[in-house]
């Protein structure tokens, strides 16, 4: 497995999971349980981390660039229906229960 990504954010580690899952990468969040821990280890090693297969790498990080490339201001957070988190506009699925954003936006109803 590499590296692909990390981030101060574990919201955005599981965006990035999900997004690359759903492209049938398999990723691998590594130190979210550091994360929540992290009294005794360096800071920069409790980052949440993306890890995929050598073979997804190139593909991963296409696809991790695209995603950031993403204007900020896309729309308002949302929260999820599932399970009540929030979410930023641009996440597509729960970052916590991976519910998909569209079934969980009632507003479309109503255009
Ligand atoms: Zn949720």
């Amino acid at each position: 497995m590499k590296k692909v990504y990390s981030t101060e954010i574990l919201a955005n580690a599981w965006n990035i999971k999900n997004v690359l899952e759903q492209h049938d990468i398999e990723a691998v969040i590594k130190n979210e349980n550091l994360f929540s821990a992290s009294g005794e280890v360096p800071f920069i090693e409790c980052l949440p981390e993306i890890w995929v297969k050598p073979l997804d790498v190139v593909r991963a990080e296409q696809i991790i660039t695209d995603l950031e490339g993403l204007p900020e201001e896309v729309g308002p957070d949302w929260t999820c229906a599932g399970c009540g988190e929030s979410n930023l506009s641009n996440y597509a699925v729960c970052w916590s229960c991976e519910s998909s954003h569209e079934i969980t936006n009632e507003n479309d109803l109503t255009n």
